[in-house]
């Protein structure tokens, strides 16, 4: 029996312990949840954190659902579908490529943005296309059956191939749907996707710029944030509402379902999801393989694109024509320079090697203790002594790959290999062929954004690191001799003379060769340095460090999937979601802030006046719009302020998410939409590695930002009053 004062003290601890699971907020949870085991996995928690909504309502086969309104835009994001005339948002950034394409001094968008005033005014885009998910289906046991018995890596690839194309033509067989077979858990599972993809889509609007990427690389991958970062495309289909080829006869889609579009926004705390397409995670690597990341790949990678970015930024600066050529180029190449370098950061100060290393500690003391794991027992050497191989090679292959094969003449040349390497003779006849106007057309595409001054400069610096750094040191012939074969190679000279003596590097040339049908041109390509530097190169990567590391990454992916098996018999108690491969998931979490330190807390959101103290402190990446200025300055935000009367602009939340995500829907636990996310935080860049809850957030742009810009700063308010906007 217990006494009476023992008896207060234990209902005052079993009082706090209840109580302190009331008032602790719950924990968002990390993962990304496939859309088809929501019901069997997340319904319930989701439910308690905030969702009205039944899992049924975000993915369904049997009814409209949230998936029909979400899109993977292009190949690497998502999109939104906002209106019943399949008017879609994504982000500024996904749609850069497009933007960019559709400028010009004369018609500077990506300076001025760009917002048809009708249907007849949007632009087509050539290639684009944006993707529906019609259903998913496990078929991990039509793919794997008899895999229990000892296959070849490259046995077990081959079977995987042929059952997966089975699977696709059954399934789309007499349907205008297209299919894939993806691998889950890196190939302990499988999944068919069956998708409808649209290829007329038109470009609306986007803000300028200073708008859709306010911040620029200072504030990239950062927070706190003030960026517009959405722009605004149309699906088009033919009448029969099918995906179709460009044509100005087609008319704008009718989906299945499209968001409405929230405008009172979320509190701190309130439950959010995001639905979208994420691309590459790697959240069950081994320690060694996350020490190779922090301490060589990253590393190297990050030098490498520093000394391009180095080459690009001061010849853009100085000329508008220039920027605009390179614009698309230059954000892509800083994008992951900035992103690793914050991934090395972070997994550095969460000692993610350390927790690797106590968790697989643990692991070890487990199948140590249990004797169905005896299998399990070489795994973790076999894979240390694969990452001590491959840490010699993988520089060799990121030399070139992150190096001297950026040259945009270098990869110009593989594509042209075929021409380079013909015979005069059949000159003529493949020019009437297709591959024929396949050269013109990347001929063509490749002469609008090209600059060679810096090709040229960026292949002395990419050839430089390549002969300080790289063991092989692998040279050309033609270069050795160019050089007069010293071993003290000049580069910068070599490089200079090779410019100076080729037509590689002048699309103008090539092109006027290949109309004229000039029989000399291979020949003339054949005793072409920088043509015959070009083509070395890229068959040496090919042929010594791009096999050699293909060969041991494929050993790490069989060893990968066993390990990845083995944690998830192991470890039943945590639940095990599969790495982000671009297929459709879900990730749900809260609005809150975090702190970085100990005497930093970032609040979890930002309203329009930090745009304004940005600018003030003169940094050349915080550049005012002229309009939007008036606007915040005059408060002048309609029916988009909060009820403070601030318009707010960014906020973050505890959703897991990565690139591919960009663009994606986040929404409210009724599944309104609420923002579009497109980044992640510095500390929270080494989410791909490793995921800590207490650090890692998302970046959405706040939907009533996006409907101000589109409203009042463009002056666009009939695609505001095309959306359903509820409160
Ligand atoms: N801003 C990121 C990118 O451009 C996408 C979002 C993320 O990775 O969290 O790749």
């Amino acid at each position: 029996m217990f006494s009476k004062s023992q008896m207060i003290r234990i209902a005052v601890l079993l009082f706090s312990l209840l109580l302190g699971s009331l008032i602790k907020p719950l924990r968002a949870d990390e993962g990304m949840w496939l859309p088809v085991l929501l019901k069997q996995l997340n319904e319930p928690r989701m439910q308690a954190m905030g969702l009205k909504l039944k899992a049924e309502d975000i993915y369904s086969i049997n009814k409209s659902s949230l998936k029909d309104a979400v899109v993977q835009f292009g190949r690497g994001c998502t999109g939104e579908i906002v209106s019943n005339q399949g008017l879609l948002i994504t982000n500024h950034h996904c749609g850069y490529g497009q933007i960019q394409q559709h400028s010009s001094l004369e018609n500077d968008y990506l300076k001025k943005g760009f917002w048809a005033k009708s249907h007849q005014e949007e632009l087509p885009n050539a290639g684009l296309t944006v993707t529906f998910i019609i259903r998913m289906e496990d078929v991990s046991k039509q793919i794997m059956e008899g895999f229990d018995t000892v296959l070849t890596e490259a046995s077990r690839e081959q079977l995987v191939a042929s059952r997966s194309l089975d699977l696709v033509r059954q399934a789309i067989d007499g349907t205008h749907y297209e299919a894939v077979v993806r691998p889950m858990y890196q190939g302990n599972a499988y999944y068919l996707f069956v998708m409808e993809v649209f290829r007329d889509i038109r470009l609306v609007g986007a803000p300028p710029a200073s708008v859709g990427n306010y911040g620029g690389d200072t504030d990239n991958w950062s927070w706190p944030r003030h960026t517009g970062d959405f722009s605004v495309f149309r699906i088009y289909a033919g009448k029969d509402n099918k995906p179709a080829d460009y044509s100005k006869d087609n008319v704008p889609f009718k989906p299945r379902h499209f968001f409405p579009v929230n405008t009172s926004g979320l509190k701190e705390n309130d439950f959010t999801m995001v639905y979208g397409f994420p691309g590459r995670t790697n959240e069950y690597l081994s320690s060694y393989a996350v020490e190779q990341i922090v301490k060589h790949d990253n590393p190297l990678k990050v030098s490498l694109r520093a000394k391009r970015l180095e080459v690009m930024k001061p010849s853009m600066d100085a000329n508008r024509e220039v920027f605009i050529k390179y614009a698309s180029k230059y954000s892509s190449v800083s994008n992951y320079h900035k992103k690793w370098a914050g991934e090395t950061k972070g997994l550095l100060a969460a000692d993610a090697i350390g927790k690797k290393q106590q968790f697989e500690a643990e692991f070890i003391r487990r199948i140590g203790a249990d004797a169905r794991f005896k299998t399990f027992d070489a795994l973790l050497p076999k894979i240390k002594a694969l990452h001590d191989t491959l840490s010699r090679f993988q520089p060799e292959a990121d030399l070139m790959t992150e190096g001297v094969l950026t040259v945009e003449v270098i990869k110009l040349a593989q594509n042209l290999k075929e021409l380079i390497e013909m015979k005069g003779a059949v000159f003529a006849e493949k020019m009437k062929t297709e591959q024929a106007q396949g050269w013109i057309k990347l001929l063509s595409s490749f002469k609008k954004d090209y600059y060679a001054p810096i090709d040229r400069q960026i292949m002395k610096n990419m050839l430089e690191v390549y002969m300080r750094q790289s063991v092989v040191k692998a040279l050309p012939e033609n270069l050795k001799q160019i050089a007069g074969n010293t071993d003290a190679i000049h580069i910068s000279a070599v490089v200079d003379y090779m410019f100076e003596t080729s037509i590689l590097d002048n699309p103008e040339v090539l092109l006027g060769a290949i109309a004229m049908a000039d029989s000399t041109l291979p020949g003339r390509l054949q005793t072409d340095p920088l043509a015959q530097c070009a083509l070395f190169y890229n068959d040496y990567y090919r042929r010594v460090p791009g096999k050699e590391v293909q060969r041991l990454q494929t050993a790490l992916a069989g060893l990968g999937r066993q390990y990845i098996e083995a944690q998830r018999l192991v470890f039943t108690e945590r639940p095990f979601y599969p790495d982000a491969n671009f297929t459709l998931r879900l990730a749900y979490g809260k609005a809150e802030g975090y702190s970085p330190s100990a005497t930093v807390h970032y609040p979890w959101y930002t309203d329009a006046e930090g745009i304004l103290e940005k600018y003030a402190g003169g940094n050349p990446d915080y550049e005012l719009d002229s309009i939007l200025a008036v606007k915040i300055r005059s408060k002048d935000f309609g029916a988009y302020a909060d009820k403070s009367g601030k318009l707010r602009t960014c906020f973050i939340a505890s959703n897991h998410t990565t690139g591919g995500n960009s663009g994606s829907p986040v929404l409210n636990g009724k599944g309104e939409l609420v923002g579009v996310n497109f980044d992640r935080n510095w500390e929270g860049t080494m989410s791909d590695i490793f995921y800590d809850i207490n650090q890692v957030r998302n970046i959405s742009v706040d939907i009533r930002y996006v409907l101000f810009l589109i409203d009042k700063v463009a002056g666009a308010g009939h695609l505001v009053r095309e959306m359903k906007l509820v409160r």
